[in-house]
């Protein structure tokens, strides 16, 4: 029996989507091959390009001031790329610090140039927000923040204008929300929370970035030849960007609006109990800075911790242990999480004493 699933990442897929994928993987399409064996190189996968690429940009709502890239190496390797591209000694790169990933992010750009730290929620454990910077250095490169905070369990959900180009980590919320997309030079997201499986990242970069690479890179790591080569410079991870595209597709028939709408109110749910809980308490209780996608809470002891886990797995529920490095409790509400699934969770939280 399929489980209700709340991992944060790889997270849960809709059944449709791995009937799909699975469809697939015996014979794509009428090639008489898996999609698995399908060159990069083939019309068929010029084709699965082609189609996503219109389909980030329409749910994006972007132009073709922007373009839309596949790349390996999961959320971390844009944390390299990102300060290897634009960052040097000369030009300093500007992070806000609001969690476990955007402090990864800032010690890997500290490998390629100068890194300012202009706001930062380090000393309250990152379970608030930090404000955002009032005034941003005009010199800087770029300023990278971190859209939600897949650990702690925050999430921005305003977004000032910069006079830098702005860079968002947005893997654990694209696609859950309207967003404004053009306040971007360049976002990106692992796939493997709410755009698909492990194995492929998702990166949009605004063509006027592609003239400001600092340094010489070999072509893998360099933006502005990832872009020429229409995400098949090297043999591209076929099977993983077809997932992507089935996720797509799948977004774009629910529709980004509906997508809202039921986010918040599994978020609501979910909060609503927790605050009204005697045992469980949710870890962010500043409401505006709270996830609608990752929603963290501890118990009140060890032994309801333990309880509440085993009651958990009864009821054929996994994924909701917290990150390693915070402990307690994560349920994390992607977009293909559906409502009966928090609805069930719920329903375990209030009868635990
Ligand atoms: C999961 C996650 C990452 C890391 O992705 P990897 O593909 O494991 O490198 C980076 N940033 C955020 C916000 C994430 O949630």
């Amino acid at each position: 029996m399929r489980k209700l699933n709340f991992n944060a990442g790889p997270a849960t897929l809709p059944e449709s989507v791995l009937q799909e994928a699975a469809r697939a993987v015996l014979e794509y399409k009428d090639t008489g091959i898996s999609i698995l064996e399908l060159s990069h190189r083939s019309k068929e996968f010029a084709d699965i390009v082609a189609e996503s690429k219109l389909l980030v940009k329409e749910l994006c709502g972007l132009d073709d001031s922007y373009e839309v890239v596949w790349m390996h190496g999961g959320g971390r390797m844009q944390f390299a790329m990102i300060p290897m591209n634009f960052a040097s000694e000369h030009n300093a790169a500007g992070y806000i610090d609001s969690g476990h990933w955007s402090e990864e992010a800032l010690e890997y750009a500290a490998f390629y140039g100068d890194v300012q730290i202009l706001a930062t929620s380090k000393d309250d454990n990152y379970s608030r927000l930090p404000h955002w910077p009032s005034s941003v250095p005009d010199r800087l490169a770029y300023l990278h923040f971190t859209t939600n905070n897949t650990i702690c369990g925050t999430q921005w959900h305003h977004i000032p204008a910069t006079n830098v180009p702005l860079i968002a980590d947005m893997s654990s919320d694209i696609f859950s929300m309207r967003h404004n997309y053009t306040n971007y030079s360049l976002f990106y997201a692992a796939a493997q929370k709410n755009v698909g499986a492990a194995g492929v990242a998702l990166v949009v970069i605004r063509k006027d970035m592609l003239k400001r690479i600092v340094r010489p890179l070999p072509p893998m790591l360099n933006y502005k030849q990832q872009a020429h080569e229409n995400s098949i410079l090297n043999t591209a991870n076929v099977s993983g960007v077809y997932t992507s595209l089935l996720m797509l597709r799948w977004i774009k028939e629910k529709g980004i609006d509906a997508i809202e709408k039921e986010n918040k109110e599994k978020a609501a749910l979910l909060y609503d109990a927790l605050d009204n809980s005697k045992t469980f308490t949710p870890t962010v209780t500043e409401r505006s800075h709270r996830s609608l996608m990752n929603v963290c809470f501890t118990a009140d002891t060890p032994e309801h911790e333990k309880e509440f886990l085993a009651l958990c797995a009864q009821n054929n529920i996994t994924g909701i242990k917290g990150h390693r490095s915070v402990g307690g409790f994560r349920a994390s509400l992607y977009n293909a999480i559906p409502l009966a699934a928090v609805e069930k969770l719920v329903q375990l939280i209030k009868t635990n004493p």
